[in-house]
């Protein structure tokens, strides 16, 4: 291999809930030399329950980094020139695992899971009319199954190994960028028990304000700050790989995979956002250093804090839980399609979905909703309704389900979108962006580098202090395919209500022990 051939390089683990990547980006000009890929497996061991087993998420991203190094070989490329690799993960999901064994003592809980139902409603009763908004102020966040501080909270109540170790203080809690983390930088062996605010942001716990874990949160949800990682910036160097071929290599960027987006399409100015679409959808709206407390069902969080002295950059959230995941779910349990990219052709035979809706609740309905016990329907079936309608309603669920959102985004902003900026898995689906230009009256605009979850986090990485071979400020935007909205304006869909809360709103519950 020849050194230098494309100067400095970084790598972006990319672990998602539907696969785990290792990518090797060309610092500065953002071109993917080479990458590989692994499926990971998602565990359904009862009704509405999602697992993942923490030690196969951790294999495949050792197997990708040494599939991806020996891709590099072939090309002639020098492993060597890796200066530095950044972490981006499928966010939320949980996993707990000894600190003398390093063994989990679960199977990570994933995201999607709602078995947390009953903890949600066990906690509602603790606040003042039930409010779902109880936290809201401190965290950003609604009271709902999705995040972490619901799903450890019942680990610890339901698994008693896992209410032993914590006993017995040997319990660690992560997320998946801790878990990796911890054990890239040598697990056992002076692991480092690390997240960054991106990721802290979504558990519950952490302080949207301070970023620090909140002691009124922890003792809400019964949580011993003990189990917790420290929270650092998202672009800094954390510690150094110990093991495989890129042994010695400083781990310095960490994202959770939205945030890494936000990034990788270089959202870095307040006003700009992204819709990322995968298992779930994602969009996030760029506030700058402004926390905005959203009324219409979004939520707060952390969009980046590139660098320890760096400011700290909000975003509103809209997430939406099944998206490709709907696709997905008529490739497995309909058999309608072989391959999740069948459903364009498919979809295309028809020209509407002949009044077919299709809600793919399949685990509650998140933003804006938040509505723990929806559940999915199929609607306005007729004599004549076909698979290629059902496909179509799958897509353009997608598509309402964006548009709600966009919806409400304006409405706790006031600021209208010029342009929807896409990516994700789902975006090779050139029917599925032109509906979402219909459906949301906006342009759709996919960049052709459709890998800017791992560019986020190769941009953290690359920019952090004592690295700095990736220069933030001279950025060269993506060049984008667009999609125009080509219907009449009469055709679009009115705009959708807003959504009732179930629970009375309540903010400002808890006094902040700093105040
Ligand atoms: P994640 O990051 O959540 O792991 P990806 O971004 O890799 O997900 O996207 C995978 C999802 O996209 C799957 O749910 C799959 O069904 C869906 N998908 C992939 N290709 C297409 C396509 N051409 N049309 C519609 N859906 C697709």
């Amino acid at each position: 291999p020849v050194s230098g051939k494309h100067g400095p390089l970084v790598g972006a683990v990319d672990q998602g809930t539907s696969s785990t990547r290792f990518l090797v980006f060309a610092a500065g000009t953002g071109e993917v030399l080479t990458y590989h890929q692994e499926e990971v497996a998602q565990l359904y061991p009862q009704e509405g329950w999602v697992e993942q087993d923490p030690m196969a998420l951790l294999k495949s991203v050792l197997t990708c980094i040494e599939k991806t190094v020996e891709n590099l070989r072939t090309l002639e490329i020098d492993p060597a020139d890796i200066k530095a690799v950044g972490i981006t993960n499928q966010r939320e999901t949980t996993v707990v695992w000894d600190k003398r064994t390093g063994k989990p003592l679960a199977n990570a809980v994933v995201w999607l899971d709602a078995r947390t139902a009953s903890t949600v409603e066990e906690v509602l009763k603790e606040t003042p009319g039930q409010s779902q908004d109880y936290l809201r102020d401190l965290c950003g966040l609604p009271i709902t199954t999705y995040f972490s501080a619901l799903k450890l909270r019942w680990l610890l109540d339901n698994v008693k190994e896992v209410k032993q170790a914590c006993d017995e203080g040997n319990l660690l809690f992560g997320t998946v960028d801790t878990w990796l983390l911890w054990n890239l930088t040598g697990a056992l062996d002076g692991g480092l028990h690390v997240t960054d605010v991106t990721n802290a942001s979504r558990t519950m716990l952490m302080n949207i304000r301070d970023l620090k874990w909140d002691p009124n949160l922890c003792k809400f949800f019964r949580i011993p700050m003990s189990v917790l990682p420290e929270i650092r910036s998202s672009s800094e160097v954390y510690g150094y790989i110990t093991q495989g071929p890129l042994l010695g290599v400083p781990i310095s960027g960490v994202l959770g995979d939205q945030q890494a987006a936000l990034v990788g399409q270089m959202c870095l100015q307040s006003g700009q956002a992204k819709n990322t679409y995968g298992t779930g959808c994602f969009l996030l709206y760029n506030t700058g250093t402004q926390i905005v407390l959203s009324e219409h069902g979004l939520l707060t969080t952390v969009g980046y804090k590139l660098g320890k002295g760096a400011p700290t950059i909000y975003a509103l959230e809209g997430s939406v839980a099944i998206a490709g995941a709907a696709v997905r779910w008529l490739r497995d349990n309909l058999n309608l399609i072989k391959n999740s990219a069948d459903i364009e052709p498919l979809a295309k035979t028809v020209k509407d979905s002949g009044g077919v809706y299709f809600v793919p609740a399949f685990s509650g309905l998140f933003a804006p909703y938040w509505r723990t016990d929806a559940r999915g329907t199929i609607c306005g079936l007729t004599q004549g309704s076909t698979g290629a309608h059902l496909a179509r309603a799958a897509l353009e669920a997608v598509c309402f389900q964006t548009r709600e959102i966009l919806d409400s985004m304006q409405k706790d902003s006031g600021i209208v979108l010029n342009k929807l900026q896409v990516d994700g898995g789902m975006t090779g689906n050139n029917t599925l962006l032109q509906l979402q230009a219909d459906i949301a009256g906006v342009p759709v605009a996919r960049p052709s580098m459709t890998e800017t979850t791992a560019l986020g986090a190769a941009m953290a990485a690359g920019a952090a202090e004592g690295i700095a071979i990736w220069d933030l400020t001279k950025l060269t935007p993506l060049t984008t395919d667009d999609f125009t909205p080509s219907i009449l304006p009469e055709e679009l869909p009115t705009k959708t209500q807003t959504p009732t809360h179930r629970h009375p709103v309540t903010y400002n519950p808890i006094p902040h022990p700093n105040t």
